[in-house]
């Protein structure tokens, strides 16, 4: 996943306790130590009027311990019915929680084999979000897509939801017949005109990489085993933005072994997708913010292209261990990057994170509730695992294993990596696991390494050790001497912007004196900030035009919010606005007025940012 917030928002937010005391173990009700999931077969049926989704789910298992019950998770749907190998059966559904949902208990023997739940999701249902055709690029039909990460599968399938359980899974889907299904699994490349479409995934993978999507929307082939899907109004301009993709694949495997997924393909969602991307196997979910048409945040497809490896093949056992996914990810995307585009290049882009990490940590250092949060290894037992989601999994993390790269030299580095992907493919990775790995692969052969890297302190400490590099780009340092020049004369006419990329100038706003609302009209006068259409910039712009009360930029950042539902670039801006009591005002009637148009998952965000 990429979305990185600057401060983790739901800190503090502890579980509602249980009356009926059911076990609960990494955010999952399932006893999954005595009873195994190996494969779920769905056929549903997917609604649009009433927001649903209905039908069944079939859960092979093995019970291994001779269990009397296998215990699974739900939340916002209803229970019709429950059979054990065809028969039908009583059930017991715990008590409700807000972050968990319930445990939905269900009678077995030694000999059961197949557990089939008949559901039906609610509206509600949190991973799901129903588009009106207006939410959508070309406004004619409706969409459907899931987010199920980190623990909002079990919203839309009863299983076990965590990510120590990994399953194979098929579906049957019946969807309006002049709309298309897609899934995280085998997927067709055009509609079929009864409206029913098949899936396989035969690899098997964890409950949060469920994905399903639903639209009016057409592939793109790009090579030997990649493409994008879109509705058919962007589809041109996804297949050109994404050109370099086969190219990114064939890369990867260059560096960290076979892609194991068969094929490499990008759905382009609507723009109220809550994240950056969404690494659904096969199969990535992705912001259409990246179409910036100039090929310039194609990051994003080499982070969740990266994925692949760190977080589908090798997945964090517990959502303590998320810096396993992340960090391994951001190192992984960087040196994608790198390969793709340069040296020069990607270490710019890894400059301006060293920015973004410094600010974020300095920021959850100085507040007792975060401090905590800024360990690689995070205790996050009782809490929403979205707590977890900060800088810190994603950048602390890539910056750790840059730092082991530089003390064991790239070569040593690169087969180690290669040999743990190999080795611990579709398997769980737990930190403490990966430590042990770490020392008997690369460590114990020398001493010296062990105390120069000095993961304790990494991994198990608050902060930055003294051993995270700082950095420096060439061509940062250029719009640094431009800034400087700048802060003297306060001309926008004097500043070479020639050669500038999204990033260039998203250093360049980061790094500006306080200005006042005339000096920003003269940067918009010379810039066309307000009137620009990248998300990444506009973003930044619009964080600016709050502080200094730029008045003339307000309405295109109301149009921004109301249009763009990535929490990213959500965030940023109303915290910009509640700082002062009028500004707050102004935030609670944004949020009022487009609420409905945000993800579930930037909702609650935002209703804990506003107080509602
Ligand atoms: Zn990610």
């Amino acid at each position: 996943m990429k979305q990185i917030l600057a401060v983790p928002l739901l800190a503090g937010m502890f579980l509602t306790a249980c009356k009926k005391e059911m076990k609960v173990k990494n955010h999952t009700y399932g006893n999954y130590d005595a009873v195994q999931i190996r494969h779920i077969s769905l056929d549903l049926k997917v609604d649009f009027e009433t927001k649903s989704l209905s039908g069944s789910a079939i859960l092979d298992i093995e019970n291994k311990q001779s269990a009397n019950q296998v215990i699974l998770d739900h939340k916002n749907m209803d229970i019709s019915e429950v059979q054990v190998d065809g028969k039908k059966v009583g059930f017991e559904i715990g008590e409700y929680d807000t972050v968990l949902g319930s445990a939905l208990v269900i009678p077995i023997d030694d000999s059961s084999k197949k557990v089939q739940v008949f559901y039906k999701t609610h509206p509600d249902a949190e991973a799901l979000q129903w588009l009106s055709p207006e939410q959508t690029n070309d406004k004619k039909n409706p969409f459907l897509f899931s987010q199920s990460q980190a623990i909002l599968a079990r919203t839309w399938i009863p299983l076990m939801d965590a990510p120590a359980i990994r399953f194979t899974y098929d579906a049957k889907i019946s969807v309006p017949n002049h709309l298309m299904a897609v899934m995280s699994a085998s997927n067709p490349t055009g509609k079929n005109k009864e409206g029913i479409y098949h899936f396989h995934q035969d690899k098997p993978i964890p409950s949060y990489l469920m994905a399903i999507a639903v639209g009016d929307f057409q592939f793109h082939n790009l090579g030997r085993n990649t493409g994008v899907y879109a509705e058919p109004g962007m589809l041109d301009k996804c297949a050109w933005e994404f050109a370099d993709m086969q190219s990114m694949v064939d890369n990867a495997e260059a560096l960290y072994g076979p892609y194991a997924w068969g094929r490499y393909d990008v759905l382009v969602l609507p723009p109220s997708f809550p994240f950056g991307g969404m690494e659904n196997p096969v199969l990535t979910f992705a912001t259409p913010t990246i179409i910036a048409g100039d090929r310039s945040l194609v990051s994003l497809v080499a982070h969740e292209l990266a994925h692949s490896w760190s977080g589908n093949l090798v997945t964090n056992e517990t959502w303590n261990d998320f810096w396993l996914n992340e960090g391994f990810t951001v190192y992984f995307e960087q040196r994608i990057m790198e390969k793709l585009y340069g040296f020069d290049y990607a270490e710019m882009l890894t400059t301006l994170a060293r920015g973004e990490l410094q600010h974020t940590v300095d920021d959850m250092m100085a507040d007792p509730e975060q401090k905590n949060d800024t360990k690689l290894f995070l205790e996050l037992d009782g809490r929403n695992p979205d707590d977890g989601v900060t800088d810190i999994a994603y950048e602390k993390g890539r910056f750790f294993l840059r730092s082991i790269e530089k003390v064991v030299g790239r070569d040593n580095w690169d087969t180690f990596l290669k040999n743990y992907f190999k080795t611990h493919a579709f398997q769980t990775m737990t930190t403490e696991k990966f430590i042990a790995y770490l020392n008997a692969n690369l460590l114990d052969k020398n001493p010296e390494w062990k105390s120069k890297i000095n993961y304790e302190e990494w991994i198990f400490q608050p902060g930055l050790p003294s051993n995270c590099e700082s950095m420096k780009s060439k061509e940062l340092e250029r719009v640094s001497k431009s800034i400087e020049i700048y802060k003297t004369d306060k001309n926008p006419e004097s500043i070479d912007t020639s050669g500038y990329t999204t990033h260039h100038w998203l250093f360049f706003l980061r790094n500006l004196p306080a200005l006042h609302a005339t000096d920003m009209q003269k940067l918009d006068e010379r810039f066309g900030f307000s009137s620009g259409g990248n998300s990444e910039i506009l973003c930044d712009w619009f964080v600016l035009s709050v502080r200094y009360k730029y008045e003339p930029a307000y309405e295109a950042m109301k149009q921004f919010l109301g249009h763009v539902g990535r929490r990213k670039f959500l965030l940023p801006i109303y915290k910009e606005l509640i700082k002062t009591p009028e500004g707050k005002e102004m935030a609670k009637a944004i949020f009022k007025q487009y609420q409905s148009g945000y993800h579930a998952v930037a909702v609650n965000t935002l209703k804990e940012l506003l107080g509602e």
